[in-house]
């Protein structure tokens, strides 16, 4: 045996997981086909629950680059390009992390290779075969083609997975063909800009928020001035004619005036990239038949995938695949799971991708042209009015209304739940519980635990 798992990519869910698993002593070996990482602009941050767990890996401070605690959102967020008012709740579900997707990689690498893992680079997964005891994992590499055997393989390798298209996993689900998004990092002028809220001043049109996602009678609009780059500018069009041109700050231009029907004076954005200009026609929402096979695991985008129909669930789903499946199969591998443990990977993630289905869904639906979308949208926008609604939508988009089933007949409301940001009294002094979680537990430690006392009264 060459390894105890093998990670076909080293995109930001396969690093994550490698994390997992070597803070639990396993030995992850990551094949990442990419000479290096990757800095294609992908997702502009994170969203939701992930935000926290991070926290508990201590990931969230080299992240943010701050020592503070995630905050939530207490203003608004956006579910079908209408405003979630998340004023109106007391504890608002919804966490966000604005840091491009090449600099989370960047931090997970950093990460890996601090806790011993071997990354590498420019190696690709072309075949596997399994048997009872392990999986025989064929590669090339920059000196050729090379064969090895390892008790596990996960799937990491992205949407187009060659790991569940070798192990015969079907990826049922929609295509959205009709659809056409066209982003780009531009500038815009400053006086367009109200100090005040950061909204974009568009005469003949109105105003529109930042992060909102406006939709018109003929199509989407958003404006994201993103920290440290210049906004983000996106619109979202059905049946617009094929073309082979390169996409082009004009091409967004002109969608802009067919979306407002008005000019938003776009200029090249400034800074360092990279920077985004780019026209993306239909988008996917499938999850796959199987999450596993065998000694086969899928996580991440070779799970499942989501159109694009805003708030950016991807890596919320698939850092927690990583997450949940880490100690699973750690404790696998160490031969001290229960029977049944490593099942529960498939049960608990597949409901979290259902439930990220129905918001895709649901929410492209919602921003869909058309007159019969608008009543649909006014009726909306009433019981937007309503705190338990938005609560409801503000815990799907956050993916915090997953609750994962514990067989208990009548579990505690916290059963199954990720746990609140508890703060706890010990010898030492108050210390969060996400702090507690980033090591893996000393002995020390474990005799310690028992006298921790929660100083919340949520328990
Ligand atoms: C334009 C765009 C914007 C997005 N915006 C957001 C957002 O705002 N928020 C959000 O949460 N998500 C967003 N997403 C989704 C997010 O980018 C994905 O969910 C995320 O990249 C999935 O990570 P992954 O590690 O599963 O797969 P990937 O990031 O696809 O990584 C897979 C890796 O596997 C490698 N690989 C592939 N095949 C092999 C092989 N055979 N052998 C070895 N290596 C292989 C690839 O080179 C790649 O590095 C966006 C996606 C796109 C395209």
């Amino acid at each position: 045996m060459t390894t105890d798992v093998v990670i076909a990519g080293g995109g930001p869910n396969g690093l994550m997981l490698a994390c997992e698993l070597s803070l639990t002593g396993a030995r992850p070996l990551v094949l990442e086909r990419l000479p290096a990482p990757s800095r294609e602009p992908k997702a502009n941050g994170l969203l939701g629950q992930v935000v926290r767990m991070l926290d508990h890996r201590g990931l969230h401070e080299r992240l943010s680059g701050s020592p503070q605690p995630p905050q939530p959102n207490s203003a608004y967020f956006m579910f079908g390009a209408m405003g979630l008012d998340l004023s109106l709740l007391e504890d608002s579900p919804v966490y966000t992390l604005p840091v491009p997707q090449h600099r989370i990689v960047q931090v997970l690498q950093e990460r890996a290779v601090e806790l011993g893992v071997e990354i590498r680079w420019g190696h690709e997964v072309i075949g596997l075969s399994q048997d009872d005891d392990a999986v025989t994992v064929d590669i090339t590499g920059p000196d050729g083609e090379y064969r090895l055997r390892t008790r596990h393989l996960i799937g990491a390798d992205g949407a187009h997975s060659t790991t569940r298209k070798l192990s015969g996993i079907a990826f049922p689900g929609i295509t959205y063909d009709r659809m056409t998004v066209r982003s780009a990092h531009a500038t815009v002028p400053a006086d367009r800009v109200d100090p005040a809220t950061g909204a974009l001043n568009v005469p003949g049109h109105g105003t529109v928020m930042p992060f909102l996602p406006h939709r018109t009678e003929h199509g989407g609009f958003s404006y994201a001035p993103m920290p440290g780059h210049p906004p983000l500018i996106s619109t979202t069009e059905w049946d617009q004619p094929a073309t082979d041109a390169t996409m082009s700050l004009e091409e967004l231009r002109a969608s802009i005036r067919r979306v407002l029907g008005a000019d938003v004076p776009l200029g090249p954005p400034d800074g360092q990239g990279p920077h985004v200009l780019r026209r993306l026609t239909g988008g996917n929402t499938r999850i796959a038949e199987r999450f596993t096979d065998g000694r086969v695991f899928l996580i991440g985008d070779a799970a499942h995938v989501y159109a694009a129909t805003g708030g950016g669930p991807g890596l919320n789903l698939g850092l927690q695949d990583a997450i949940n499946l880490g100690w699973k199969l750690a404790a696998e591998i160490r031969g001290s799971a229960p029977p049944g443990l490593l099942d529960t990977y498939e049960t608990e993630r597949r409901s979290a991708a259902h439930r990220m289905v129905l918001s895709a869904q649901a929410q492209s639906a919602l921003i869909a042209p058309g007159g019969d979308v608008t009543g649909l949208r006014e009726l909306f926008t009433e019981l937007l009015r309503d705190p338990d609604t938005v609560r409801r939508l503000a815990e799907l988009t956050a993916g915090a209304d997953v609750r994962y089933d514990m067989g208990e007949p009548e579990p505690h409301p916290l059963t199954g739940r990720f746990v609140p940001d508890l703060e706890l009294h010990t010898a030492a002094g108050p210390v969060r519980l996400a702090e507690l979680t980033r090591t893996p537990p000393s002995a020390e430690r474990q005799h310690a635990v028992p006298l921790l006392r929660p100083s919340s009264g949520i328990l």
